[in-house]
């Protein structure tokens, strides 16, 4: 067992944040575990206050944060690349995040047809941990 830090910079905010995960343990079974978060970002200091600095209670709850909205970003992202893929190659998909807490995603689609939003919210509908943190805006 190697413990292995990473500094990750996730594309959903300007946070900065290491994590810690074993080398020995398979990259399906791995477990993230916070060690340090060095920069909070100004939408997540605004939910999770500028204490999420560091590694106490707070930034456990910060990292969790971050990474949920970064996995429901890629999940949508991986289901608009199945449904068309078009429409990621085509610059049709874009994501903000509101200002609610936990943040909900919104994802915009140019250029995608009814059917293929209606492909889409299926998939997203689909998977519970999405419930009410993922908009398609119209
Ligand atoms: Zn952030």
């Amino acid at each position: 067992m190697t413990k292995q830090i990473t500094r990750w910079s996730p594309d959903t905010c300007r946070c900065v944040i290491e994590y810690a995960w074993d080398d020995s343990v398979d990259p399906s079974t791995r477990v993230h575990s916070l060690e340090n978060v060095i920069t909070i970002c100004d939408a997540h200091v605004a939910v999770f206050g500028g204490r999420a600095i560091g590694r106490g209670a707070s930034a456990a709850a910060l990292f969790a944060g971050v990474v949920d909205e970064n996995q429901r970003k890629n999940y949508v992202y991986e289901a608009v690349q199945v449904v068309n893929p078009a429409l990621i190659e085509g610059r049709g998909f874009s994501y903000s995040f509101d200002k609610s807490s936990p943040r909900v995603l919104h994802v915009q689609l140019v250029g995608a047809n009814a059917v293929q939003k209606t492909n889409i919210t299926n998939r997203i509908t689909a998977n519970a941990q999405l419930s009410g943190k993922v908009v398609l805006d119209p």
